[in-house]
């Protein structure tokens, strides 16, 4: 069996003394391809020196995520822009809207957004979405770009039953993590009618842990409990769950 893990932040400080060994789990539990979203600029040096030591395994995206647009976002902006004319990447990501924490900069994660979905056409890139308190903004903003042909992932998604069919509507697949472990946070229920060609899974480890590891620091190899979840959610044996998202997220990041 192979998983392809579609979003994990391993080259995050918390896996700095161990990332081998990390890797290593996953190789062992069938998981061959992991992607790397971007945060902003001061996260690059590390993500690349990650995609340099297993070059099979570990892909780069780039962008600049939504909790990180502040007042210098021009610059990050320009940063992102240069290191796309330079060299390819899986996709554009994790970009999007996160009303969660912050909404200062509304306007500018609009602007960073849009910005970034016309790279991701120009690049013929897909994008990885980052959406929180902000779904149908979100949706609204995807739906132009989406009938220009930008394919992704709506990343951890944790909407509901409307927004999974909005979502799949326009042609992006739902990414699935650890929330689908969480009982009472509602995904099972809202993906249980989607057809499993739209979904890949994910960790976004270090954050977000599946259960029975909830808590703890999320990795990619736990990843397996996601697909343990869909696989009961769905009555399928794990072996084709694993053969279906592996094939979705190949068709996603088709030029890695
Ligand atoms: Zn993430």
């Amino acid at each position: 069996m192979r998983f392809i893990e579609t979003h994990a932040h391993i080259y995050s400080e918390e896996f700095s003394q161990d990332l081998a060994i990390i890797v290593k789990s996953a190789l062992s539990n069938g998981i061959d391809k992991i992607y790397m979203p971007a945060i902003d600029s001061t996260a690059i040096d590390s993500m690349l020196a990650v995609e340099a030591s297993y070059p099979n395994n570990c892909f780069a995206m780039m962008g600049l995520h939504p909790c990180y647009v502040k007042e210098n976002y021009k610059e990050e902006l320009l940063i992102v822009e240069s290191w796309l004319s330079k060299r390819k990447f899986a996709a554009i990501g994790e970009i999007g809207l996160d009303f969660y924490w912050d909404t200062t900069f509304k306007q500018q994660q609009y602007e960073t957004f849009e910005l970034q979905m016309q790279w991701a056409l120009d690049y013929d890139l897909p994008i990885v979405i980052h959406t929180r308190n902000a779904m149908g903004e979100t949706i609204e903003l995807v739906k132009p770009f989406a009938k220009k042909g930008l394919k992704g992932i709506f990343h951890c998604f944790s909407g509901s039953k409307e927004s999974a069919s909005d979502i799949i509507g326009m042609g992006f697949h739902l990414g699935l993590g650890g929330v689908l472990t969480y009982k009472n946070a509602g995904v099972a229920e809202a993906i249980k009618e989607i057809p499993m060609e739209w979904l890949v899974l994910e960790t976004d480890a270090p954050y977000l842990s599946p259960v029975p590891y909830r808590g703890k620091r999320n990795e990619p190899a736990y990843m397996i409990e996601v697909a343990k979840k869909l696989a009961e959610i769905k009555g399928l044996p794990l072996h084709e769950v694993a053969e279906i998202t592996s094939m979705n997220a190949e068709g996603i990041f088709k030029t890695t």
